[in-house]
């Protein structure tokens, strides 16, 4: 099975060292800098294979070249934004399979915060790799897609089961929940795990990963069906995608 650690990085951003212990495959998932990876791997006395990116966006790529340069490892990112990625080796899209040691990732094509925009799914370790498209509680902003996109791309994973585990680019959890609680303040769902969160987060622990199931409960922008969510909105009647529309927006000036 893969072991999966944490690698915060910058503010707020995680990246992700996944081992592969029978191949002893390596890989970080959006490196943001070099430095606190190299650390990481020093400290496991592990060798670095593989580099993943989700998105091309500097605080998931940052690490890229000086990472390449310092072990050779090869560099795989979203095939639609190929030109954007340092030093990539390879891009993939929906349907691809990532072959890492004796592990297995499908890759699913999830753009609109990004033209390009992949997630890694390790069906059989039940562990997803959503960048900025889902967050904890949240999703990512729309700099390059429109709502009917990220509608299809969050619905892509939330059709994968309930207890996947959810690693985001982000450690957001406390400001998407403070949200979240506007639109639907009587979600006990949602009031319990925010007791967990500021638990959390007043010890600086982090809030990730998360489940798919827990996002059902929890995140607003997987609720567009939640009928306190809509009565907040006064949408009753409107399509999901036009919900979704208006959770971001309201999201964008939260
Ligand atoms: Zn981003
Ligand atoms: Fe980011």
């Amino acid at each position: 099975m893969l072991k999966i650690l944490l690698v915060p990085c910058l503010t707020d951003n995680y990246a992700y060292l996944v081992h592969e212990p029978s191949t002893n495959a390596v890989a970080i998932v959006d490196p943001s800098e070099a430095a606190p990876v190299l650390a990481a791997l020093q400290t496991h006395g592990l060798k670095l294979t593989h580099i993943l990116n989700t998105h091309h966006h500097f605080d998931h790529t940052g690490g890229n070249l000086p990472l390449k340069e310092a072990t050779g490892a090869r560099i795989i990112g979203p095939k639609a934004d190929s030109d954007r990625i340092p030093g990539i080796d390879e891009g993939l899209g929906e349907g691809d399979t990532l072959t890492f040691g004796n592990a297995k990732a499908r890759v699913f094509d999830i753009p609109a915060h990004t033209k390009g925009h992949i997630a890694f799914w390790f069906e059989a370790d039940k562990a997803v790799f959503t960048g900025d498209t889902m967050f904890a509680i949240g999703c990512g902003r729309l700099f390059e897609g429109t709502p009917a996109q990220m509608w299809t791309s969050l619905s892509k994973l939330a059709a994968l089961p309930a207890d996947t585990r959810v690693y985001c680019g982000h450690e957001y959890t406390l400001s998407n929940g403070r949200f979240a609680l506007t639109l639907e303040p009587n979600n006990k769902a949602l009031q319990q795990r925010m007791v967990e969160v500021e638990r959390l987060r007043a010890a600086k622990d982090p809030t990730i990963p998360t489940t798919l199931g827990l996002e059902m409960q929890t995140n607003p922008f997987l609720r567009p069906a939640s009928a306190e969510l809509r009565s907040t909105l006064g949408l009753q009647n409107a399509d999901d995608v036009t919900v979704f529309a208006e959770i971001r927006r309201r999201k964008d000036v939260f």
